[in-house]
């Protein structure tokens, strides 16, 4: 009999259950003995079983009660695993980054009601970060990867790719699933910038200026900044008021935010 609870929809829970695509998921981490391994949502073990025997310590962050009594049993007789029984939105990794003295990484087939989220906490933390694998909706990974001129390239490719190098390494289809999701999937690799080429002086302002650019999508920058920036000032930095936002470069956001950073602003 199956000692685990059926699979609880409200926490994405769609398990791996293709060794084939469980070994290239781990495999992209690049994981030797040295390394602290943080694994969010490790489910049933699928990905968690091939980390712990290559890493050099294992952190799992679950936030389901039950696994969490199981892992926390398993931990018993595992000495380099240590589970985190939390909400990953609101775990703070400085307290697994503070107990390794290299950089860590980190690895999730991540709950996909929540992927965006957990990526922009993840963000916070990018500088202690090596590398990122994590599995995603298809279409999510697409929209991260892509660069401006694509139909996908928006708001969240901007706000990542600032940050991050992004690689969309391979798709993964629902078969490999138990339960089956309705949707494809896809494997993302994110390797925080060491040297940001395109610092912002403000992250809020670099957010809220990239949001307004894409607000409506067909529309001009002069349009869709109107009340923040205007013309001139866009025209200043050498971009075009009359461009979309999807024709701009992560360069020209930055600028854009940087410039809207200096500007005077009206209570
Ligand atoms: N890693 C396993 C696998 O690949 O088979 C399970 C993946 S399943 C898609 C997502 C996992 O994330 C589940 O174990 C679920 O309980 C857990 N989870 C869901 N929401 C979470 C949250 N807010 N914080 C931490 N874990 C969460």
């Amino acid at each position: 009999m199956n000692k685990f609870a059926a699979p609880r929809k409200s926490l994405g829970q769609n398990f791996l259950q293709d060794p084939n695509i469980i070994n290239k998921i781990v495999a992209s981490l690049g994981i030797t003995k040295n390394d602290a391994v943080v694994e969010i949502g490790p489910g049933r073990g699928a990905l968690t079983d091939l980390i712990i025997p290559q890493a050099g310590h294992t952190h799992l962050i679950e936030f389901d009660r039950d696994l969490v009594v199981h892992w926390q049993d398993r931990a018993n007789s595992i000495k380099n695993l240590t589970v985190h029984g939390a909400d990953v939105m609101r775990f703070d990794l400085h307290e697994i980054i503070s107990t390794s003295d290299r950089k860590i990484k980190v690895i999730g087939n991540l709950p996909y009601n929540i992927s965006s989220p957990v990526l922009f906490h993840l963000m916070h933390y990018a500088e202690h970060i090596e590398h990122q694998v994590v599995m995603l909706q298809k279409e999510v990974v697409e929209r991260m990867a892509s660069g401006p001129g694509s139909r996908q390239y928006g708001r969240l490719s901007v706000m990542l790719q600032q940050r991050y190098h992004i690689e969309n390494l391979f798709k993964v289809p629902p078969t490999a699933f138990f339960p089956a999701p309705k949707v494809d999937s896809a494997i993302a690799r994110l390797t925080p910038l060491t040297t940001i080429p395109f610092p912002v002086d403000n992250q809020t302002d670099f957010e809220k200026t990239v949001k307004q650019s894409f607000s409506m999508r067909r529309k001009t920058l002069r349009n869709n900044l109107k009340g923040s920036i205007d013309s001139e000032q866009i025209e200043s930095l050498g971009i075009d008021p009359g461009a979309r936002a999807e024709t701009l470069e992560v360069a020209d956001f930055a600028a854009l935010s940087n410039l809207y950073t200096k500007l005077p602003k009206t209570a």
